[in-house]
């Protein structure tokens, strides 16, 4: 290979890793979207449209306008896989979890006020399990983390986490999906509001140990975990038709096509 040519080789591998190339910019209604190439921006855009009412009506927030950047290349980027920060969501790595980590950054984002009470790991296990639930059907399960663990996680702060091993970060994110699991939406809720009348800038561990049970217990988490009389009518309406599907047929008609993934109910209405 010539001179010229390795140039041309360097160029091109340069080009085909797109750190250069100039990101896609789409407006939407939610937000600016800049991302690596149009079909991360209008899949984001689509999800951004789906959710971003949903998770602002559960937080009972008010409309904020924000940026997303998808898949895009930056060398002062924090070293998350997705993250948000005031205004501003990151998504670096663009996969088929991309429903998940638009609503998981949605929750960081829009979990604010009130919600800033919350002890950090929990945050983190609340973004991940809410966007689980509102994925459509689905069950985890974790291993019991041990009350050590348990109080380990509700006293870390930010800093301690970033900073920490990945080792460690993994496991603390996994006591947090297991407080938030087994405390439940409405009582998360109830702590929220509680700590907000009494003006603590955040929740004691205690009330958290209080409203679990014991450490030992393995988390069980489904996708009814947002259902009851704590979550907004419109995301419990968002969450029934998720499971349902209906389709309604003319008297002595036939069904054909296929069910689509995560439908756990078909409802045949048969039309007079
Ligand atoms: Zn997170």
């Amino acid at each position: 290979m010539s001179r010229i040519d390795l140039r041309l080789a360097a160029l091109g591998l340069l080009l085909a890793s797109c750190a250069i190339c100039p990101p896609v910019v789409l407006e939407t209604p939610e937000g600016v979207i800049r991302a690596a190439n149009k079909e991360s921006a209008r899949k984001t855009a689509e999800l951004l449209e789906l959710y971003e009412p949903l998770v602002r009506d559960l937080f009972h927030a008010g409309r904020q306008q924000f940026k997303v950047d998808v898949g895009l290349w930056r060398p002062f980027d924090l070293d998350f896989e997705a993250y948000a920060t005031p205004g501003h969501i990151v998504i670096r790595k663009v996969d088929d979890e991309l429903d998940r980590r638009v609503v998981h950054e949605l929750v960081h984002l829009y979990a604010a006020g009130d919600w800033d009470a919350l002890p950090y790991m929990v945050d983190e296990g609340m973004a991940w399990v809410v966007s689980w639930a509102l994925n459509g059907p689905f069950q985890a399960t974790a291993d019991p983390p041990g009350t050590e663990r348990v109080r380990e996680a509700l006293v870390l702060e930010g800093d301690a986490y970033l900073s920490a091993d990945e080792a460690f970060q993994t496991e603390m994110t996994i006591t947090g999906i297991w407080i938030v699991s087994h405390v439940g939406w409405k009582s998360l809720v109830d702590l929220v509001d509680r700590a907000a009348e009494q003006g603590l800038e955040r929740i004691p561990p205690e009330w958290f140990l209080m409203a679990l049970p014991s450490p030992s217990e393995p988390a069980k988490c489904d996708s009814h975990w947002l259902d009851g009389d704590a979550t907004h009518p419109v995301v419990r309406q968002f969450l029934e038709d998720r499971r349902s599907m209906t389709v309604a047929l003319p008297r002595g008609g036939k069904v054909t096509g296929s069910i689509p993934p995560g439908v756990t109910e078909l409802r045949i209405i048969i039309q007079p």
